[in-house]
């Protein structure tokens, strides 16, 4: 069998994999995405990104791009913004109340799933990832040096050594089937569908979400686009191929009226596993996105969630990768990533809860509304549901340390104000230098961390390292000194050539 030999290979160009493709290029790590389909999956899975994961993408240059899909689809509903939008952050179980929270700037925007692969595959591509479609991973080994992996391509069968593996192959896994990782939690409980149709009645429900006794209909945002859910167990055959006459019966089920589908495409059908993958390594092997955790679509935190992993994963990797920093630095992915992932799990399960139908149900929901008009309970969902008040413990006493900074906070440099964000497109670490001797004491991580003269907002007069994932490491205002921090997260300094 022919060998091919790479940095770095990805399996699954689903927008996990091509997120993290973007991360491991920006650091010239050579890697291979194999994707088992021909072409993009055009089905409706999620419609927007928001929170963490909008944050993610404007800190990659991303947002006028996106922008500019979002306005050519955008219906006149609402226009929200990727910067400085004033537009809900979001809804929980269907109650669309949440509000902005201190460490967000970035809101929502509207960009179908298989739009956003689009734009991913395209600034991968150009950054020098190199995907392959239709070469499916079937068989993986891996050794104290690398991975020996077995694909199918259009020519057959080869054999791929790298010296890592990511599996961000979706719910499903094969990396992880194959690799015996643990994937505990709870069974499905719904049967959910989601489906664009032409009806004969567009008005057979409102435009909104809609508890009704028989289950939730959610109509919209765009005509014909509907979401279902029947909360009576999980669907008798995942597999079996979704029908016209399945989803009506549904709609009908649920609804009591005698709507008519006349057509519909993208048939998908759903249930709400919610499983966790104990841990995100094994040796050169890692998961990120659906690979390592499913829940229920509520929330739209798939995305949000995967993207992080991304962002988190990609920068530590490619330091590995490229002999930079100790493999011990990917421990930190799953120490980071999986807690965040668990709390996602359980809000979703929370929301299954108070979507299920009934009066009791309905009081809850009336009781949780009522909440939400406290500032301190709004800002704690909001938080949850956006990842905005994720808070990684990097064992600093400062509060600073360990959060994301929002996209928009301000530097000022001696040359003016500069978005932080835009300090960040390289994928390097960011050193915001108050003082001399830290921007100094920098110079043995340069080429992995870029250093500022400025302050920022965040913490005024201080230097702070941020890291490519956009959370902050290290402030002046830590016990621990810089150079620890550097060497904690980008490896020993480089003694410059004598
Ligand atoms: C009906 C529905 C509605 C959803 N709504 C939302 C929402 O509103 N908001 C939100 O954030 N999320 C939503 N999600 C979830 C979101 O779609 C997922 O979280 C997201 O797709 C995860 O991305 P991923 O890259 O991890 O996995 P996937 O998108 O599943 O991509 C995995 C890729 O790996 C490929 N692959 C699998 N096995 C192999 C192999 N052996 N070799 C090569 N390639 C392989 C697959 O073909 C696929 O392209 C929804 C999902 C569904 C199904």
């Amino acid at each position: 069998m022919e060998r091919q030999h790479t940095g770095v290979v990805v399996s699954g160009a689903g927008p996990i994999g091509l997120a993290l493709a973007v991360e491991l290029r920006l650091h010239g790590v050579e890697v291979v995405v194999l994707e088992r389909l021909a072409a993009v999956d055009r089905r409706v899975k999620a419609g927007a990104v928001h929170g963490r994961a909008a944050e993610m993408l404007d800190r990659r240059g991303l947002t006028d791009a996106i922008t500019r899909i979002q306005e050519s689809i955008m219906v006149a509903a609402a226009k929200p913004a990727l910067r400085g939008g004033s537009v809900p952050r979001g809804h929980f179980a269907g109650i669309w109340a949440l509000r902005e929270t201190p460490y967000e700037a970035a809101g929502l925007a509207i960009i179908p799933q298989d739009r956003l692969e689009e734009l991913l595959a395209e600034h991968a591509a150009g950054l020098g990832a190199e995907i392959r479609r239709e070469h499916e991973l079937h068989a993986y080994e891996q050794d104290g040096a690398g991975v020996t992996l077995t694909v199918g391509g259009p020519d057959g069968r080869y054999e791929l050594r790298a010296g890592h593996l990511v599996g961000a192959d979706g719910g499903r896994s094969r990396v992880r089937k194959l690799g015996g990782f643990a994937f505990p939690g709870t069974d499905g409980i719904i049967t959910g569908y989601q489906a664009l149709a032409e009806l004969d009645d567009p008005g057979f429900a409102p435009r909104r979400w809609n508890r009704y006794p028989g289950g939730l209909l959610v109509n919209g945002p765009t005509p014909g686009r509907l979401l279902m859910v029947e909360f009576d167990g999980p669907p008798a055959d995942r597999d079996a191929p979704v029908t016209l006459a399945e989803v009506q019966a549904a709609a009908r089920r649920i609804t009591g009226t005698r709507v008519t589908l006349k057509s519909a495409a993208s048939l998908t059908r759903f249930t709400d596993n919610a499983r966790l993958a104990d841990t995100y390594r094994d040796g050169r092997v890692l998961l990120a996105g659906d690979a390592a955790h499913v829940h229920s679509p509520f929330g739209g935190q798939g995305l949000l969630l995967g993207l992080g992993d991304a962002a988190n994963l990609g920068w530590k990797l490619a330091l590995v990768a490229r002999g930079e920093a100790p493999d011990a630095l990917l421990d930190t992915y799953t120490e980071e990533r999986r807690p965040v992932a668990a709390r996602v799990l359980d809000n979703t399960r929370a929301q299954v809860a108070l979507l299920r139908p009934g009066p009791h149900v309905d009081a809850l929901r009336e009781i949780f509304t009522r909440m939400l008009d406290h500032d301190d309970a709004n800002r704690y969902l909001t938080g949850v549901i956006t990842g905005s008040d994720v808070r990684y413990d990097l064992g600093s006493a400062q509060d600073i340390v360990g959060r994301c900074y929002a996209p928009d906070t301000a530097v000022r440099t001696p040359g003016g104000e500069v978005r932080l964000a835009d300090l960040q497109r390289s994928g390097r670490g960011v050193l915001i230098a108050a003082d001399e001797v830290h921007a100094a004491a920098a110079a043995g991580w340069a080429g992995r961390v870029d250093v500022v003269a400025g302050t920022s907002g965040l913490a005024p007069g201080a230097s702070i390292l941020v890291r490519a994932d956009g959370f902050v490491a290290w402030t002046s205002g830590d016990a621990a000194p810089l150079e620890d921090a550097l060497t904690r997260w980008y490896g020993a300094a480089r003694v410059p050539a004598a």
